[in-house]
């Protein structure tokens, strides 16, 4: 099931990650649900060999919007991105997804799309800021789930978590 286009009002704001100064963060939007992730073999297989379940995670970013629940470790949206956007979150912090709400992340994981760790990793959206809008990434995403939408900057400097 692609992203939902509509996730800033069908969901709720569930996390925030942001950088070690604070300086740069992005939200997460949730609740998630099982998708393509959940259904793919060697994203299943990936997850046995962590001994980690795999549960819903949510959507990560807002300008640049990542559904987890669909991401399957991939990784084109990584090679075709000209701005850096996305790092593989595990090869910065290799923790299950889902303790990854309210961590600090300083960017310097991996940008390239064999730099994976395996596929349990997800495209993380951490510098959706220096997006160029040039939607590359969008068309590239086997399972649609990645949203790229200008007019969320707004919806980004207007949302708060507790
Ligand atoms: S739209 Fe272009 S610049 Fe923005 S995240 Fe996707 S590939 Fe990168």
């Amino acid at each position: 099931m692609p992203i939902d286009p509509n996730f800033p009002k069908n969901h709720k704001i569930t996390g925030r990650v942001s950088d070690i100064l604070d300086k740069n963060f992005y939200y997460i939007w949730g609740p998630g649900e099982n998708k393509e992730a959940s259904q793919n073999e060697d994203v299943i297989n990936a997850y046995k060999d962590h001994d980690e379940s795999i549960t819903p995670i949510g959507v990560h970013g807002t300008i640049v919007a990542v559904d987890w629940d669909s991401c399957v470790a991939q990784g084109n949206c990584l090679d075709v991105c000209p701005t850096d956007v996305f790092q593989w979150y595990r090869t910065e912090k290799n923790i299950p997804a889902t303790d990854v709400p309210k961590r600090t992340f300083s960017g310097r994981g991996m940008i390239e799309r064999t730099g994976r760790l395996d596929r349990t990793d997800k495209a993380q959206p951490i510098r959706e800021m220096d997006c160029s809008f040039c939607m590359q990434c969008v068309q590239v995403c086997p399972t649609v789930a990645i949203k790229v939408d200008q007019s969320n900057i707004s919806v980004h400097e207007n949302s708060k978590f507790p």
